[in-house]
């Protein structure tokens, strides 16, 4: 990066949770191919994170290039109000077809925090037009993440969220314990129940949102499957609306398809985003059932009322429909295991170092949580000279690598992981 350029970045550019005045190093990239990185000053990095979990077919891949300038000399955009085109209906197909069976309905949005919005106000429509206008408030689970705008942050971790600062703007919402159930384990009934008492003592709630069986960046926890069944009892049983943000864990990264399918459950409403257009372009949909939507048709104003400028966008739709139908004509779930069993091996070693916590893999997601929260200035650095993308957060250093990485990659990304792990110092 010249002088220059790196001095409008420093001066002028936010980054994600960042301060302006920001001395953490930022690293400028000149392209990325497959799974590697290749910065401006010439080196490389194996992609440990897949771009915020996205990127699942690696970078630049030819079929997806392929589509996309063909369709990109078709139209790269238009409105869609008054107007349908082949990519939104052809995914909107493929997403239905995936989905549990009980997800019939479709709306695009541009991100996962809208979408999460957007799943919000469906909730809040279903119980208007069934005259129980009184219910607009959500539970959802404690270290849980729903996205950034006012509307998800309200449904987030109410600490982490920061939900202080935000007092007087954001809903107050409520909150049970995080599920302390590990994944593969039973769940017992004594686990809900404070669930079951908000459920039985407020008839002002609308929905339960909850990231299912994976709780990502409120800190990788993964929880056991029963819990996500008995909430959808528990919803059942109360009338409540489930809604399931799926936006880290649809299309494969947990070993299914999508994590709902670890409970055999299906949700009221389901958010995707992130790994729906394999990281090439910003989308997300909000999916529901019959129910819900002609609930809502029913009702004052007898519309839904939300329609984004860039609404199913051809590109996005195109990108999404292309990397949906990759990923489903490939060998994914023996692919997923792979990758799970490379992560295990590779990651073993850390659980033997002392300021190591837990060491947890599900599907493609491996884990290491230390017991103090890392130091970002250094960590990244020495992550970077070993030639590998990770980037932690708080206590956990995690990997999300492309689907596309193959043993012998992986294995050199995990031993710089547990060398950068072993070696890391707190202040
Ligand atoms: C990332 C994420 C979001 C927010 O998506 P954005 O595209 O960043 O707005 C919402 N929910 C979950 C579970 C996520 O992982």
């Amino acid at each position: 990066m010249t002088a220059s350029m790196s001095s409008i970045d420093r001066n002028h550019i936010w980054h994600p949770y960042s301060a302006m005045n920001s001395d953490l190093p930022i690293y400028q990239v000149e392209s990325a191919k497959g799974v590697r990185i290749k910065l401006s000053d010439g080196r490389e990095l194996i992609d440990g994170m897949s771009s915020w979990w996205c990127a699942i077919h690696g970078y630049n891949h030819p079929a997806m290039n392929a589509a996309l300038i063909t369709q990109l000399d078709k139209m790269s955009h238009i409105m869609f109000g008054g107007f349908t085109h082949e990519p939104a209906i052809e995914l909107t197909k493929l997403l239905v077809d995936l989905t549990p069976e009980p997800l019939q309905k479709v709306f695009y949005s541009d991100s996962g925090s809208v979408a999460v919005d957007v799943a919000m106000k469906m909730a809040i429509q279903y119980w208007y037009a069934k005259g129980q206008s009184q219910r607009q408030r959500f539970v959802s689970l404690r270290r849980g993440y729903h996205g950034d705008t006012i509307g998800a942050m309200s449904v987030s971790d109410p600490e982490t969220g920061m939900h202080t600062l935000f007092k007087h703007a954001l809903q107050k919402n409520l909150f049970v314990p995080q599920p302390e159930c590990h994944f593969g384990e039973p769940c017992a009934d004594q686990a809900l129940q404070l669930l079951r008492d908000i459920f039985d003592k407020n008839d002002d709630i609308a929905a339960l949102i909850l990231e299912p069986i994976v709780q990502a960046a409120g800190g990788m926890w993964f929880y056991s499957a029963e819990y996500l069944q008995k909430t959808r009892t528990l919803c059942d049983e109360f009338g409540v609306l489930l809604i399931a943000d799926e936006i880290a864990t649809g299309f494969g990264r947990t070993g299914k398809l999508f994590a709902c399918n670890h409970a055999g459950i299906s949700p009221d409403i389901m958010c995707l985003g992130k790994t729906l257009t394999g990281g090439y372009l910003t989308l997300a949909a909000t999916l529901a059932t019959d129910d819900v939507a002609s609930t809502i048709d029913s009702g004052n104003p007898g519309i839904f009322m939300h329609g984004p400028t860039f609404m199913a966008n051809p590109m996005a739709c195109t990108a999404a429909l292309t990397s949906i139908k990759l990923l489903v004509n490939s060998p994914w779930q023996e692919n997923i295991l792979r990758i799970e069993r490379g992560l295990r091996k590779g990651l073993e070693r850390c659980k033997d170092v002392g300021h190591v916590e837990d060491v947890r893999v599900l599907g493609a997601i491996g884990v290491v949580e230390l017991k103090q929260a890392v130091l970002m200035e250094s960590i990244t650095q020495a992550f970077v000279d070993k030639g590998v993308w990770v980037r932690p957060f708080g206590r956990l250093i995690y990997l999300m690598p492309p689907y596309i990485m193959d043993d012998d990659t992986l294995d050199i990304l995990t031993s710089a992981t547990a060398a950068v792990v072993a070696a890391h110092c707190f202040s």
